[in-house]
């Protein structure tokens, strides 16, 4: 079975060929560090950890880069405006850099939250300056670029004549050349559809740097070209990123590539769609803007209660990643009900006793959860093949039928390995490491009383002893014991 992905690039659905295996190259857009992590956060993160985590699955040594904007997204996404994290550092009389930090510390608390794991490389725009300028200069000299008033702009029309600028998004260049010719005496671009490489910082800018047309900034698009292909390579597998950066932000990125390079970087591009709140596209003017902190502590108008993280990653996984989710109260209850449910049979799948035959449908889900991922990570479809598994699961633990031993550790195998390896869905108590620890003071408890059994009063204190020393509290009950912490 082959993963096949569908290409942003191609629109369609390619088999997945690493250009160096058994390496694979992952490059996503991050966020932007100037507010506080919402769902539009969440969704690319948990989209491409699951990529992320099967690739892994597969065999594949992917090295996953997701940078951190912070610097050069600018006010109005477009080349105007002040810097937002710059603006932010000003009204709170803050460096930038505690901004960053402040907010950066917060998306990962959110996202070890959401179980989704830390990449490989998590490089700062902020950090890479000098590759930038680079960058900017190798684009100058292929002539795709022109400078102007101290900043440099990128020459859409003319890198238009020689590649095809559009490509990504399907939007009809010439039109847009067409209509944004006219541009008031007031612009240093010679065209509006031309994007800032190099930013001349204006006076009250507080993020410059030296470069050799003026002390400025880059531009938003740059960092991702120069960080991709320094940590990648020139040509790398995989960029992804949320459908709304694909214009201009990849398209612009792949423009940077070409121009600089003279060939594409990436071989497919992926992108997951969008997330609505009730229908409604979200927006801070729309107050529906809610954050991942107020999800988790159900502190917002539009939440009826608390959502647990792992609630919202199930919730995003019960879709598939292209189609665009629609979030409510009423389906997040939906979901955590749902999830409840797996993880219950997932639980009672442990306590389950073999028995000589199976008499229930388990064969084949092992085949079909694959076949699922290799379609383009059909995670809906994959869910739905364990919803049919636990059905059996709670058959046989109803006592209505029964599992043989090497069907029954299939199964556990196979559930540890989807739920918990591959959504990377944990249960509520916590993740399977939690479960161990739990088992690990069970047996010294186990131990102790055996070691009261035989007399030896020396071990069962000391277990005792040690353990309320670390905070445990241990009670000696009719059957054995319980214990809290
Ligand atoms: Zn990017």
């Amino acid at each position: 079975m082959k993963l096949n992905v569908y290409n942003t690039l191609s629109r369609k659905k390619e088999v997945f060929e690493p250009l160096h295996a058994p390496n694979v190259g992952l490059y996503v857009c991050g966020p932007t560090v100037y507010g506080d992590g919402h769902l539009g956060h969440a969704r690319p993160a948990i989209t491409f950890d699951i990529l992320f985590r099967y690739l892994t699955h597969l065999g594949y040594k992917v090295r996953y880069v997701r940078n951190i904007t912070d610097v050069g997204h600018l006010e109005h996404d477009a080349d105007d405006g002040e810097d937002k994290i710059a603006k932010k550092a000003r009204l709170d009389q803050l460096e930038p850099m505690e901004v960053v930090q402040h907010y950066l510390l917060r998306y990962h608390k959110a996202m070890e939250k959401l179980n989704v794991l830390p990449p490989s490389i998590e490089p700062h725009a902020s950090g890479h300056i000098i590759e930038q300028i680079e960058f900017v200069k190798k684009i100058l000299e292929a002539g795709y670029a022109y400078e102007s008033e101290g900043s440099v702009y990128f020459d859409v029309e003319k890198y238009n004549k020689d590649y095809n600028y559009g490509k990504l998004s399907g939007r009809n260049i010439d039109e847009l050349l067409e209509t944004t010719r006219e541009l008031d005496g007031q612009s240093e671009k010679r065209r509006s559809a031309d994007f800032a490489l190099w930013k001349k910082a204006a006076p009250e800018h507080i993020m410059h740097w030296p470069s050799p047309w003026s002390e400025g900034f880059p531009g938003w698009h740059l960092e991702c070209s120069a960080m991709g292909t320094k940590y990648l390579g020139d040509t790398f597998d995989i960029h992804g990123g949320g459908m709304d950066l694909m214009f201009p932000h990849h398209e612009a990125e792949i423009a940077q590539s070409c121009a600089a390079l003279g060939h594409e970087s990436v071989k497919y591009w992926m992108h997951n769609n969008m997330i609505t709140i009730n229908g409604q596209k979200m927006g801070k003017s729309l107050g529906n803007f809610i954050t991942l902190d107020q999800f988790f502590e159900g502190n917002h108008p539009l939440l009826t209660q608390p959502f647990a993280p792992m609630t919202i990653r199930f919730f995003i996984l019960q879709a598939h990643y292209r189609s665009t989710v629609d979030f409510s109260s009423e389906a997040l209850v939906a979901s955590e009900k749902g999830l409840a449910r797996l993880m219950e049979a997932y639980e009672r799948l442990q306590k389950l006793q073999a028995s000589a035959e199976t008499t229930v449908e388990v064969a084949g889900l092992r085949e079909r959860c694959e076949e699922a991922m290799c379609d383009d990570l059909n995670t809906p479809i994959v869910i739905s093949h364990l919803f049919e598994a636990s059905k059996a699961i709670n058959t046989v633990a109803d006592g209505k039928g029964t599992i043989s031993e090497a069907d029954l550790a299939e199964l556990k195998e196979v559930f540890k390995l989807f739920i918990e390896d591959i959504l990377g869905l944990q249960t509520e108590s916590g993740s399977g490491s939690n479960e161990a620890y739990k088992k690990a003071i069970d047996l010294l408890l186990e131990m102790r009383l055996e070691a009261k059994r035989n007399k030896d009063w020396a071990t069962s204190d000391k277990i005792r002893n040690e353990l309320t020393a670390l905070g445990f509290n241990i009670k000696d009950t009719k059957d054995g014991f319980e214990w809290s912490l």
